[in-house]
């Protein structure tokens, strides 16, 4: 085919492209007839939010044929000069000379009509939901977020590592895995569960990845700092707008490095991709602030002009019992803080991002450090408005002691992660990382309260579709 160009790249240079022949090629979003018999087109093709308004001239026999079948939703190519437009809205337009139907769209089928449709209603349309504004939007968001974490770790030194997604170990001993196994289900039980997985495709129990921390950390205390960026899974059966099956989730882990150290990585990180949206992705951002959430700018500005604000646990369950407000789930040290406890925190009384450190010690997983007291563990949840939780970490336990008995514990067998204790007895080192949920943040910059809308295919409790 002829060499195309994206629309973006017109309008990032408008100037220098008046009175240069182009060819574009996209979506039909709209057509409107002119009783002058011309015919204006809004071009989409996906490269940028906004449309590229193509002018047709139903006087001339190479167009005046096609303009009637170019329907919303047709795919389309079109050679023609970028001129000054004289109508409102739009300062350049494009004056078409010729014209490729690629693929028509039927207008009583298509379903993407020009009205607003309801987000659920989308959903049901997930093949085709990406044409409109709102999950284009989110599509190149996504993007750019993800070139983003990877240009900021790289800078600060750390290695892109994939750890397994299929996993013999459950991470954090709690439940919510799903199991992949080979064995018909249809087939009566072959008797013990021992000898059951003996003809499993593994011979042992095997997961999808709830997390690829542990694995992380062998990494890390090998070459220094690390990160993984890859889809993890948790049959959480929690039907919230924040809880997906199947997320991406980015999971640092650095050596010789304490929870202070943990902060500032999650600081500088949260910082730099969103100043990095803030000056790349403007139209789409103000598209959201415009249609979603009216203080997104706002609130996303603060991300990068201020310091999270850092309490502990206890300060936090101070703060709440001082509320003046009823919360549906009473607040007691050694209670986990629920969702309207966190929106409180970080919307109401703090207004910003908050890091919560240091929680009980029984809240938590075996793998979080024993601080000194005895009582709690170095472990910081980083929450922001209208989303809550963005990313959970801690310093992780180095002296294979405490790891020990903290496993004792929580009745995790030692044996199970004998590698694990392992590292903790060849040349072990202080070190720590979190894992920061995509979608969350996705979520948090473009103001969508439901975590379905920000990832392209969800998968949800009963929802496995596309
Ligand atoms: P929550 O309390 O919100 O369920 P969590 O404590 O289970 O989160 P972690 O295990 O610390 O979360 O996981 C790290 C990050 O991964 C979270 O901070 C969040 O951003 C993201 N995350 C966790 N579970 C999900 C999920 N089911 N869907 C989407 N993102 C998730
Ligand atoms: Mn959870």
């Amino acid at each position: 085919m002829d060499r195309a160009i994206a629309i973006v790249e017109i309008f990032k240079d408008e100037s220098a492209f008046q009175g240069t022949e182009v060819i574009v090629r996209g979506w039909v979003r709209t057509r409107r007839d002119s009783k002058a018999g011309v015919s204006f087109v809004e071009l989409n093709d996906g490269s940028c939010l906004k449309n590229l308004q193509v002018v047709l001239d139903r006087n001339r026999p190479e167009t005046a044929t096609m303009a009637e079948r170019l329907t919303t939703g047709s795919a389309v190519q079109i050679r023609g000069t970028i001129t000054p437009s004289p109508g409102k809205g739009q300062s350049i337009e494009l004056l078409a000379q010729d014209i490729v139907l690629f693929g028509w769209a039927d207008p009583a089928r298509y379903p993407l009509q020009k009205k607003r449709h309801s987000f659920e209603f989308l959903r049901t349309i997930a093949h085709l939901r990406p044409r409109t504004n709102t999950l284009g939007a989110v599509a190149r968001i996504r993007n750019r977020l993800s070139y983003a974490i990877h240009t900021f770790f790289q800078k600060e030194g750390f290695f892109y590592i994939h750890t397994p997604i299929i996993t013999t170990s459950d991470c954090e001993g709690a439940g919510d895995v799903f199991r992949v196994t080979t064995l018909d289900p249809t087939k009566p039980s072959l008797g013990s569960s021992e000898s059951a997985y003996q003809e499993d495709f593994f011979q042992k129990p095997t997961f999808l990845t709830v997390s690829g921390q542990l694995q992380a950390e062998i990494y890390a205390l090998a070459l220094g700092k690390v990160y993984t960026f890859g889809p993890t899974f948790r049959a959480e059966n929690s039907n919230t707008s924040r809880h997906l099956a199947e997320f991406w989730m980015i999971e640092p882990e650095m050596a010789f490095a304490d929870l202070n150290d943990d902060l500032a990585l999650a600081q500088r990180l949260l910082h730099y991709v969103v100043s990095d949206l803030l000056e790349t992705a403007a139209d789409d951002l103000q598209f959201f602030a415009r249609f979603v959430e009216p203080s997104l700018l706002d609130s996303l500005k603060t991300v990068v002009q201020e310091p999270f604000e850092v309490i502990t646990y206890t300060e936090a369950v101070e703060i709440l019992k001082r509320a003046d407000v009823s919360f549906a789930f009473p607040v007691e040290w050694g209670a986990d803080l629920q969702s309207e406890h966190e929106r409180y925190l970080t919307e109401k009384k703090l207004q910003r991002p908050v890091a919560i450190i240091d929680f009980p010690r029984d809240l938590k997983p075996f793998y979080m450090r024993v601080n000194d007291d005895g009582k709690t563990v170095a472990a910081m949840d980083i929450l922001v408005p209208r989303v809550g939780e963005i990313i959970g970490g801690s310093q992780r336990e180095e002296r294979r002691d405490v790891l020990v008995e903290q496993m004792h514990r929580k009745g995790i067998s030692p044996e199970a992660y004998a590698w694990y204790v392992e590292l903790r007895e060849f040349g072990s080192a202080p070190h720590c990382g979190f894992g920061l949920g995509l979608e969350r943040l996705v979520q948090f910059v473009t103001g969508l309260g439901n975590i379905r809308e920000v990832i392209p295919f969800p998968r949800t409790p009963g929802h496995a579709d596309f």
